[in-house]
This record gives C-alpha cells, structure tokens and sequence, in this order.
C-alpha cells in the first residue's frame, strides 16, 4: 500500500492502522507539515516497520516513478495536500499546483505502473455553504475557498478518468472534519505553524502555549452565533479509509462517500467539551468571521453506513479526551519525542 503524505495528521493515523492489518506501507511524504519523527512513533504505536519512507514532492515526477518501479504497489490513499481554506483565500496558486498537480502526477506515475486502486482524501468543503441541514453527497459542489476548489477539480478528474479507464477503481471520500489523536497519546496534530484547525490550536491554549482562543465569528445564523462543524474522530477516519480498501471491488468507476459523524458542533461546543476534558476553562474571545469559512457543514454520513455497514464510534468528547491526552504528553509537538512523553513514564524506545 502506498500511502502520500503518510507523516500528515490523517496519513500517519492511516499507516497505524494499515500496519496493525497487516498491510505492508510504502511512505511518501515531503515534510510541508510533518516531520519525519512522526513515522518513528508510527513504527512504535504499531509495533511494526514501515516499508520504506521517499521523501519527495509529489509532483516530482521521476522521482514516484521510481517508488512504483522499485515497489509493488496494489493501491494507493492519496492524502498528501494542502489543506487550509483560508490559507488557499490568500495564495490559491500553490492549492490548484500541489492538490491538482499532485493528483494528476500520482495518477500518471499509477497509471505507467498498472496501478488502478485509490482511495482519495476528499473533503466536505466542497459544498461550500448549504445551509445548515445535513449534507448529503448529492448536494452541489459550491466551494468557498480554492481548497475546496482544488479538491473538486481533483475529484472530476478522477471520475472522468474512470469513465476512461475501465480498470480502475477510485472511492473518494469526503470528510467533515477530522479530529483528535491516537488514544496512545504518541501520534496526533501537530501543525508546524501558528494551529489555523479549531481542535489543536483550543488544545495548545489549554496547555498554556496560547492565551486564549479566538472565536471567528459569534453572529452565524446558528443558535449559539459560532459556527458549525461535524468533528469526526481522526481515528473513525482512519478505520473507514482501511475499511474502503475491502470495497473498492464492489463496483467499478468512482464512488464517493461522506465520512463524518452527522452531528453538529458549535465552536462554544467544542470549547465546552474541550474544557470539560481538560479539567479548566479554555479561556476565548470572539472575533471577527474568518474569510472562505462557513456557517454550517454537517454531513450526511448515512451513505457510507448503508453501503459498507461501517459507522463511526466515537463522539466530540473522545475527539476532545485524546487531542487533549496528545497535546499534555507532546506539549511542544513532536520536537525531541516530547518532554511530557518522556515524563509520563515512557523510555522513547521503539517497540520490542
Ligand atoms: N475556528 C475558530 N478559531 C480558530 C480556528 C478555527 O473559531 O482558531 C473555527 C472556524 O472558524 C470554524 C471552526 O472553528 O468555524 C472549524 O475550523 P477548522 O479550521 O478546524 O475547520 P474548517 O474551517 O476547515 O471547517
């Protein structure tokens, strides 16, 4: 299996529970926002080696060419990407180059070596604002932000790609938003720059590294004025990328599925259960609305349950429990495996 950004937050989950099935995981992954000590503490969580880790740009072709000669790849979860919206509001150039380019170079370098399976990182961003219901996969692609652009456009690709290529077989997923760690505590998210997602940066002011949260937005059309997301448990995330792997043969062409929990949160919910977690009140104030951001996405995520009878297991206060869990044992991220790591009594050492 071959996994692009395999040291990313979701990507370095996916390995974990790729090598605890007993796949074996070939790792691309250029450190834009990881850092090669997350597939140490992937190797030690699962207790297994991975394959063999490139450190590449996607999009540098040759050099994937030569992973997929040198390896004997049957499929592939393509994570590797950027991924802020607001971010892509302000550079949208470097979005459509690594989210599109990077697909269209993985499909080539696929296709030059018979590859034909893929499961895609995709998002629910790219409904844009629907409105507050649940989101099914039937709504209109309206995104509000290049992001969610450059995952449409990946995603047309892909489908027509299908149409043309009888052989392959592409389910793309279309997450709300993923969140929370490993429950070991050594592998979760860790953003290299200032947090821009809602879970690590509410967990690095519970740590005392931030003052307080700022709220963007206290006037959306929801019932607390803050807006709305689906936080779906990255490790519920991870399970139905492993699960995809045993139904990509159901049917041939693309299949797309949301993968979230179908229920709402409320940042002040978040900042609620966080703090509950956490045992102290993480202390925000409200702000302005952040461009490209949304007043509610929810997604229908009843499709998938159907299709596979896979549903997610964990809630908002297991999100909040292992973000916080990670952030207290790896208080300044991966750096130096952590002081807090070490302190809670484990040696650093990988697994027997
Ligand atoms: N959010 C916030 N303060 C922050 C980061 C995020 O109020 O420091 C809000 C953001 O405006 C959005 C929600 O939290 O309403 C989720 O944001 P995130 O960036 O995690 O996900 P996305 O915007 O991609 O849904």
């Amino acid at each position: 299996m071959l996994v692009t950004g395999g040291a990313g937050f979701i990507g370095s989950h996916a390995c974990v529970e790729l090598l605890d099935h007993g796949y074996e995981v070939i790792v691309v992954d250029d450190y834009t926002n990881s850092s090669p000590q997350v597939l140490a503490r992937v190797e030690r969580v699962a207790g297994r080696f991975v394959g063999a880790v490139y450190e590449l740009d996607i999009r540098d072709r040759r050099s994937l060419s030569a992973v997929f000669e040198r390896h004997s790849v049957d499929a592939v979860m393509h994570f590797a990407a950027l991924k802020s919206p607001s971010a892509s509001l302000k550079s949208p150039v470097p979005y459509y180059d690594t989210n599109v380019g990077g697909t269209t170079a993985l499909l080539r370098a696929m296709h030059e070596h018979g590859v034909h399976r893929l499961v895609f990182s995709s998002t629910c961003a790219v409904y844009g604002d629907a409105g507050p219901g649940l989101l099914d996969e039937s709504t209109p692609a309206a995104p509000a932000a290049p992001y969610g652009t450059s995952k449409w456009i990946s995603e047309q690709i892909l489908a027509d790609v299908c149409r043309h290529c009888p052989d392959c077989t592409v389910l793309c997923l279309r997450y709300a938003n993923p969140a929370g760690a490993h429950p070991s505590g050594m592998l979760g998210e860790v953003p290299s720059d200032v947090p821009d997602n809602l879970l690590p940066y509410v967990a690095q002011v519970a740590v005392g590294r931030r003052e307080r949260l700022r709220i963007f937005g206290g006037d959306y059309p929801t019932p607390d004025g803050t807006a709305i997301r689906d936080y779906i448990h990255v490790m519920d995330t991870v399970e139905a990328h492993r699960v995809a792997l045993d139904h990509l043969a159901d049917a041939p062409g693309m299949r797309v599925f949301n993968i979230g929990l179908g229920q709402g949160s409320s940042v002040l919910d978040v900042v609620a259960v966080f703090s509950a977690a956490c045992g102290r009140q993480v202390p925000y104030e409200i702000a302005p609305r952040r461009p490209g951001d949304v007043a509610s996405l929810v997604a229908d995520a009843s499709a998938v349950s159907r299709a596979w009878g896979w549903r997610p297991t964990r809630d908002l206060g297991d999100v909040c429990r292992d973000a916080w869990r990670f952030q207290q044992l790896n208080p300044r991220g991966y750096r130096e495996d952590g002081e807090g790591y070490r302190a809670a009594g484990h040696d650093g050492q990988p697994p027997a």
